[in-house]
């Protein structure tokens, strides 16, 4: 927790949001984009760092609440501009934008914040030193007399930015004289990376996969097309003689890119902005969640107990249970990683479902609390307290219905009985109260009721389901995630 957040900033705040995809499935996207909130908290350039997610919480309807400050700088933590860049992520934060975003990005004031949006880091200029970089690790002592780049994309015939920037990259690079030769190639499209050994007369190659992370293609497709045996393979006999083939990491999971975020988040900012002021109505959130834990309280599944300084959180069920037999954490990322997944390792993309493993304890400072707070319950204490002061407003399932695109679009077709059979499972295991369905709250949690949380729109997870419903698809355990 910042001095900001902890209220003490006396203005220019900025608050710098992270955007990934996320997954109903597994938490390894999320991950990633945590470890760069983390990399970039750690330089303390920004108030707050926050994370959201297009399938995980805090969602994108979610995120901009759950900013302390009225600067808001959104980053797409995508590798290239495509769907979720252009249509998706600004279509659900509200932005009124849709389309290629220009240089410098695309600000609004939304809600009493300004709101800038950027281009994802993968097109930015400086990410070809991340791949200069990359190149060096897999061959430190590249030469410009006997070494050719191949920057290797993935390739795609739905959306041409996608390849373009491989050649602005390629092209930038054979400008700066560092390698003998420098290729563009792709795994979808020509010119295929299976062609390296016709076009590549180098002694020695080095090949950066220009992708967001480690993962099938990365490790697996690429390798094959190529004929790869590790990172380093010797080709005795090819049309240029022997060769000898570097094979880098991806590009997307180099430490560098924090710096690649935080150039875009300085060309955002605007020649003459000096930043936001912090945001009232979130601090008036968070101030009601720290009067509620220095009573002691319980806040969904969880029990908060002030102890001589600090906050203890565990799960209510394992209350009276001696710490011994308990897993301690003491720190919010601790908190966030022990109950990222439910007792069964399954991932958690729905923080309010009741699958909350017991078993640990948090001991956390107050600012600390809070952020653990965040992470365990993304959204909830902002949503909750506007819903106390009846200031929340519930967004009707046809509206949700009608807002989506691509394979979503179909849940239009849903019909309202549908909807509710889908919701009366999927929900049922939720905490939250369906205000979108009309479901009334009276009170929340911090009147005292713990499992008081208001649902002002159906969740990601909710509209996916609906999809299978629709599509034929959902089992009788359909809402397994
Ligand atoms: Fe919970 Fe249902 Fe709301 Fe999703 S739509 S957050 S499952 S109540």
């Amino acid at each position: 927790m910042s001095a900001a957040r902890a209220g003490l900033e006396c203005g220019g705040m900025r608050s710098l949001v992270l955007i990934g995809h996320g997954s109903h499935l597994n938490g390894e996207s999320a991950a990633a984009v945590y470890r760069y909130a983390e990399l970039i908290r750690g330089r303390g350039l920004f108030d707050e760092v926050v994370e959201g997610y297009w399938k995980e919480e805090p969602s994108l309807r979610q995120v901009l609440k759950t900013t302390a400050s009225t600067d808001v700088t959104v980053i797409p933590m995508f590798i290239s501009e495509g769907y979720f860049t252009e249509t998706v992520i600004p279509r659900e934060l509200g932005l009124g934008h849709q389309g290629p975003v220009p240089e410098g990005g695309v600000a609004r004031v939304l809600g009493g914040r300004t709101v800038r949006y950027t281009l994802p880091y993968g097109v930015h200029p400086s990410m070809r030193d991340v791949i200069v970089a990359r190149a060096r690790e897999a061959l430190p002592d590249l030469d410009a007399g006997d070494t050719a780049l191949v920057v290797l994309g993935h390739g795609t015939t739905r959306n041409e930015n996608s390849n373009r920037v491989i050649y602005e990259n390629a092209q930038a690079l054979r400008e700066s004289g560092l390698f003998a030769e420098v290729h563009a190639l792709f795994l979808d499209e020509d010119p295929k990376v299976g062609t390296w050994p016709e076009k590549i007369r180098a002694p020695r190659v080095v090949v950066v996969p220009f992708f967001a992370s480690e993962g099938w293609h990365t490790l697996e497709t690429i390798p094959e097309d190529m004929g790869l045996s590790g990172d380093v393979t010797e080709f005795p006999d090819t049309p240029h003689g022997p060769q000898t083939v570097y094979y880098a990491k991806p590009v997307g999971t180099h430490p560098a890119v924090a710096d690649v975020i935080l150039h875009l988040a300085e060309e955002a900012r605007g020649a003459s902005e000096r930043g936001g002021d912090e945001d009232r109505g979130w601090h008036a959130a968070w101030q009601a969640l720290v009067s509620l834990a220095r009573r002691g309280g319980r806040l969904g599944e969880v029990m908060i107990v002030p102890q001589s300084g600090v906050y203890e959180v565990r799960h209510a069920l394992d209350e009276g249970r001696p710490g011994s037999e308990l897993t301690t954490v003491v720190t919010p990322e601790g908190l966030r990683d022990l109950t990222r997944r439910d007792e069964g390792g399954n991932h958690r993309p729905v923080h309010t479902l009741r699958n909350l493993p017991r078993g640990w304890r948090a001991v956390l400072s107050e600012d600390d609390l809070l952020r653990g707070v965040h992470f365990l319950y993304p959204a909830v204490v902002e949503e909750t307290y506007a819903h106390h002061c009846r200031s929340l407003r519930a967004t009707p399932w046809p509206t949700t219905a009608r807002r989506q695109t691509g394979i979503y679009a179909r849940v239009q077709r849903a019909t309202p009985e549908q909807v509710e059979h889908v919701a009366s499972e999927v929900c049922a295991g939720c905490l939250r109260t369906r205000l979108w369905a009309g479901e009334t709250l009276a009170q929340t949690f911090f009147a005292g009721v713990p499992g008081a949380i208001p649902c002002a729109e159906a969740c990601t997870l909710l509209v996916a389901e609906v999809r299978e419903e629709v599509s034929g698809k959902r089992g009788a355990a359909g809402h397994g995630h």
